[in-house]
């Protein structure tokens, strides 16, 4: 049985994980082909049946360790008799931590290790307090955007009210100070919302509370920031170095996104837009972001992911993590959708959610495993591309080393 070789192994997997983190040396080089040497402390080798390296799946493969950081992935042939302790985890699938690109963990009060041990080892924030980025040590990899430009009385303080998500700017000068002082307070990237409201099954129209009833709550048409401001926001982000993703739902934002030049759209837009819009994003490189659990009530966002894929837009996973139906990780629902409606093939989908936003975040090789790349890993019993769900349940996560999780349903064995 699978899970008695996984119980068998578990012990030698804590006891191997703790020298792990325990050795702070830096990796020593690999000799390959030479006699068996002692183990040697805080390296080890992790082979499984599948190794997701980021780019492909190996067959057969392995992951090699030391601290922090991977040495060398390969074939099982390649790595073993290294010196270092060995783990055959089995009919297992080792693949880099996911990356979450839209999350609101402060805002939601989403507890960043229940994140990590379902499978997400680095996080973006996008709208909420602004936090410097931290973790990557055994604790949650965390970015932050910090509030959402807005527009005075706009989305999401329209919904919200007046708190850490969102800050209003009034005038161009303005959002360029406001982009200046959140870059210099740490912001990895700008985030602005194009948002009036009012798209049938859009989540921001429910705000729970009614319209025009208490707390600062209204109902669209919300006010949009002006085009000048926009423009002056995106220019000032990017002079500073940092991309900018927009907060889009309908045509105006979109328009409004396209034509200051934004990096990405944080949403796959909720109601239906037409070609040209569209075919304009793809055109200026626009990337997009998922969401699509999210805007599962949406009434144009299926339409809108098809569209956008056969006009060959480039799309990045997010999934707001705080859905009241999935554990508050790797959203399996999410990595489904964005499977069926983009058309792209599983491996496609292992590496949007790795490698690609890895790269995109600017932290290549993270989301990798390969030299180099910092060991945030997670491995899970069986293969995952017969079956998403396994990915919300890892049964070993690994945050810089670190073991944070490791077989957690071992009370069902
Ligand atoms: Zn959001």
């Amino acid at each position: 049985m699978k899970s008695t070789i996984w119980n068998r192994l578990r012990p030698v997997a804590i006891a191997a994980a703790f020298a792990l983190a325990a050795c702070a040396a830096p990796p020593q080089p690999v000799g390959l082909g030479g006699a068996a040497v002692p183990a040697q402390e805080g390296r080890l080798l992790l082979l499984a049946a599948r190794v997701f390296d980021g780019q492909s799946m190996r067959q057969d493969a392995g992951v090699l360790i030391a601290g922090r950081d991977v040495v060398a992935v390969g074939s099982a042939a390649e790595l073993r008799g290294q010196g270092a302790r060995e783990m055959d985890l089995g009919d297992a699938t080792i693949l880099p931590g996911f990356i979450e690109l839209h999350a609101h963990l402060a805002f939601h009060r989403i507890p960043a290790d229940v994140v990590l041990r379902h499978g997400i080892t680095t996080v973006r924030d996008v709208g909420g307090p602004l936090l410097a980025a931290s973790g990557g040590d055994g604790r949650l990899r965390l970015l932050s955007a910090g509030p959402i430009l807005t527009a005075p009385g706009g989305y999401p303080i329209a919904t919200f009210g007046d708190s850490e998500v969102a800050v209003a700017v009034r005038g161009a000068e303005e959002a360029r100070r406001m982009v200046g002082q959140l870059v210099e307070g740490g912001a990895a990237v700008i985030k602005i919302a194009l948002e009036p409201g009012g798209e049938p099954g859009a989540p921001w129209n429910n705000t729970g509370h009614g319209h025009g009833h208490g707390g600062g709550r209204f109902g669209p048409p919300w006010p949009l920031l002006p085009p000048e401001v926009v423009k002056a926001a995106v220019e000032e982000a990017h002079r500073l170095g940092r991309k900018v993703a927009a907060h889009v739902g309908e045509s105006r934002g979109v328009e409004l996104s396209l034509d200051a030049g934004v990096d990405e759209w944080a949403h796959i837009p909720c109601a239906a837009i037409g070609d040209g819009l569209l075919r304009r994003a793809v055109e200026q490189g626009v990337k997009v972001v998922s969401t699509l659990d999210t805007l599962s009530g949406c009434a144009g966002a299926h339409a809108n992911a098809m569209a956008l894929a056969k006009l060959g837009a480039d799309f990045l996973y997010g999934a707001e993590i705080a859905h009241t139906d999935v554990p508050w990780g790797i959203d399996a629902q999410e990595l489904h959708w964005l499977r069926q409606l983009s058309g792209m093939s599983t491996q496609d989908l292992f590496r949007t959610v790795t490698a690609k936003a890895g790269a995109y975040l600017g932290l290549a090789p993270l989301g990798t495993l390969t030299p180099g790349a910092p060991a945030d890993f997670i491995a899970v019993r069986g293969d995952p591309q017969e079956n998403l769900k396994l990915l919300e349940y890892p049964d070993l996560v690994v945050s810089g080393g670190r073991v944070v999780a490791n077989g957690h349903l071992s009370v069902t064995y």
